[in-house]
C-alpha cells in the first residue's frame, strides 16, 4: 500500500527525533524540510499529502491554493494556536488539524521559571558567579508570597499556572473572555486586573481582538512595577509600547517566550549576524528583560505527545470520517474552538 506522504517544514533535530521514534513501524514517509512554509517554499510540498507546520509557517491564502492545487489534502499543526493560518480561507478548500494539549505543564512550568528568573535575579546571578563574583548589590527581589497574580486566559494552561501560583501563596485574579464556572476563580474585568495585578500572565489565543491588549492604555493602568510574563503569543503585546513602559520604569520586569516579530528571528543562530530588529534588540539589552525564544512548550514529554497526536491526526483524518482536532472557520466559536468534531468539518 502507498504510504501517506508528509512534507515536513521547520524541521529541527528534536522535531525529526521525535517523530521518528513515533513512526517506529515505518507508516508514513516522512520528509524534512528545514526551510518554513511559504509562498515561495510551498513547491517542496508536491507529490505530498499532507504537510506539517509549526508556529512560525505562514499558512496565507495564496499558500493554500498553491497546496491544494498541488493535491494536498491536510495541514497538520504541530502546535495548538492556529493563527499563522487563515482558516477562514481554508474552509471548504483544505483541512486543518492541530494538537490543542501537548504539555500544559511545560508551558506553565516555563512561565513560572520566567518570573523566579528575573524576579530573584538568577540570570544576573549565573553570570557573575561563572567570573567569581560573589557580590549580591543588585541582585534584590521580592516574594511572591501574598503577590498578586492576574491571569489571562484560564484554559489548561492557565489553570496550571494558577495552582503552580497558589502554591506560592499568591492571590489569584483571572479574565477569561468565557469565565469557567464553578472553578473558585475569581474573575474580574481586564481593567481591574491591570489594576490589581503585581504580576500578569498570559495564557489566551492571539485573535484580531486581543491583538495589542497590552499597549499604551493599558500599560497606563497597571501597577508601577509590574512585572509581564507573555508565554501565549507575542503579538498580544505591543512590543513599541512595552519597551517605552519599561524605560519609564513603569513595567518593572517582562518575561518573554513569545515576540510579535518573532517569525523573523526565532529558532535560528543569529549570533554571529546584526540584528535588523531595533525594538527587540533594545528588550534584550534591558537588565529587567528575560526572552526565551519560544521554547516553552520544549520538554520530552511535550515532544513525544506532539508527534504522537500529529500521527494520529494524519491517520484518522485518511483512515476515518471523524477529525477529531480540526478547527475550521465554522466552529462553534473561532477563538476558542473546543468541539470534538463527529465527522470531518466539510
Ligand atoms: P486553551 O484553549 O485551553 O485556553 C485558552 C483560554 O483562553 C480559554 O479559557 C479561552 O476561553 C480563553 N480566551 C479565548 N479568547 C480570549 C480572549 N480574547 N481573552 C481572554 N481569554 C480568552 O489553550 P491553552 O492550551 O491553555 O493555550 C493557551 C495559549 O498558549 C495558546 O493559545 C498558545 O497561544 C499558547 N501556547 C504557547 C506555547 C509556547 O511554547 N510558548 C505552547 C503552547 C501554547
Amino acid at each position: 500500500m502507498k504510504k501517506i506522504r508528509i512534507a515536513f517544514f521547520d524541521a529541527k533535530e528534536y522535531d525529526r527525533q521525535s517523530f521518528i521514534a513515533s513512526d517506529k513501524d515505518e507508516e508514513y514517509e516522512i520528509e524534512y524540510f528545514e526551510t518554513r512554509l511559504s509562498e515561495a517554499t510551498c513547491k517542496l510540498a508536491e507529490g505530498s499529502d499532507v504537510v506539517c507546520v509549526f508556529v512560525n509557517d505562514d499558512v496565507n491564502s495564496a499558500v493554500i491554493d498553491r497546496l491544494t492545487a498541488m493535491g494536498v489534502k491536510l495541514i497538520a499543526l504541530r502546535c495548538a494556536g492556529y493563527n499563522n493560518v487563515d482558516i477562514e480561507y481554508a474552509y471548504g478548500k483544505i483541512h486543518i488539524v492541530r494538537v490543542p494539549a501537548y504539555s500544559p505543564y511545560a508551558v506553565a512550568e516555563h512561565a513560572m521559571a520566567l518570573l523566579l528568573t528575573s524576579i530573584r535575579r538568577i540570570h544576573k546571578a549565573y553570570i557573575r558567579t561563572k567570573d567569581f563574583n560573589f557580590s549580591l548589590n543588585g541582585l534584590t527581589g521580592f516574594d511572591l508570597h501574598g503577590k498578586t497574580v492576574g491571569v489571562v486566559g484560564t484554559g489548561k494552561i492557565g489553570r496550571i499556572f494558577i495552582d503552580i501560583c497558589r502554591g506560592f501563596g499568591m492571590n489569584v485574579i483571572a479574565y477569561d473572555k468565557f469565565p469557567a464556572k464553578d472553578s473558585g476563580i475569581e474573575y474580574v474585568e481586564l481593567d481591574e486586573l491591570w489594576e490589581r495585578a503585581d504580576i500578569i500572565s498570559f495564557h489566551c489565543p492571539l485573535t484580531d481582538e486581543n491583538r495589542h491588549m497590552v499597549n499604551t492604555e493599558s500599560i497606563v493602568k497597571m501597577k508601577k512595577g509590574v512585572v509581564l510574563i507573555n508565554t501565549s503569543r507575542g503579538a498580544l503585546i505591543d512590543s513599541e509600547a512595552l519597551l517605552e513602559g519599561i524605560k519609564q520604569r513603569k513595567i518593572g520586569a517582562a518575561c518573554l517566550d513569545v515576540y510579535e516579530e518573532e517569525s523573523n528571528v526565532f529558532f535560528h543562530d543569529y549570533s554571529n549576524h546584526i540584528v535588523n530588529d531595533d525594538v527587540l534588540a533594545r528588550l534584550i539589552s534591558m537588565p529587567n528583560v528575560i526572552l526565551t525564544s519560544h521554547q516553552a512548550f520544549l520538554t520530552n514529554e511535550a515532544l513525544a505527545n506532539i508527534a504522537d497526536t500529529t500521527l494520529g491526526n494524519v491517520r484518522e483524518f485518511f483512515e476515518r470520517d471523524t477529525c477529531s482536532n480540526e478547527v475550521c472557520y465554522k466552529c462553534a466559536n473561532l477563538a476558542n474552538c473546543k468541539q470534538t468534531h463527529e465527522k470531518k468539518c466539510f
